[in-house]
């Protein structure tokens, strides 16, 4: 049977076929749930490809659908949600951590064009190294608390932006305690 004549024969019957159905659906749910389990579990891969078919075949119908599943079921959700995260908690963790490394490096390198490190005094060991907005945080609208995976993800999102350079604490400290690095000065004593 195609996707669209399976359709018509679901949703096309009469209003009273169709609360007929439902209700004996509802008599017995039970079994129609373990005789469809048992068949999804038969032929996994053929039922998602289906329902993938009819998900984008019928997206308004779906979202109609979901948002009523969401709203019914909002607790139990939530839940299950806290529940998953408990159990998976090493996981994710060791999922995020991998993710910070990788996009740091990704994203600092591409702002020190090349092997990262500090713009002012070269230091290259990336645990000392930071993002700099250069000319402040208030051009982007940057709160304080914006920093680390936020400010990663952030970048990479707003695909690379200019205004920004990678300086290690001390530099980055200094710049913001003081509007400019010793580093510089003394360099400027040496060249005067
Ligand atoms: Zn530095
Ligand atoms: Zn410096």
């Amino acid at each position: 049977m195609s996707i669209e004549s399976m359709g018509r024969f679901v949703y096309g019957l009469d209003p009273k076929k169709r609360e007929q159905k439902r209700q004996d659906y509802i008599k017995h749910r039970e079994a129609y749930l373990r005789r469809a389990n048992k068949h999804y579990l038969k032929n996994r891969q053929s039922c998602i490809d289906r329902a993938a078919i009819w998900n984008k075949a019928n997206k308004k119908r779906r979202n109609k659908i979901l948002l009523k599943y969401n709203n019914t079921n909002h607790s139990r959700i939530l839940e299950m949600r806290a529940k998953t995260r408990e159990r998976d908690r090493d996981k994710i963790n060791e999922y995020s951590r991998l993710w910070h490394k990788a996009k740091k490096i990704e994203v600092y390198s591409f702002y020190s064009k090349g092997i990262p490190k500090c713009a002012c005094c070269n230091i290259q060991e990336i645990e000392f190294l930071t993002i700099d907005h250069i000319e402040g945080r208030k051009k982007f609208g940057h709160k304080r608390g914006f920093s680390g995976s936020k400010l990663l993800k952030w970048i990479i999102d707003n695909h690379f932006p200019e205004g920004f350079q990678i300086l290690c604490w001390n530099c980055n400290a200094a710049k913001g305690l003081f509007g400019n690095c010793p580093h510089r000065k003394k360099m400027e004593v040496v060249k005067s």
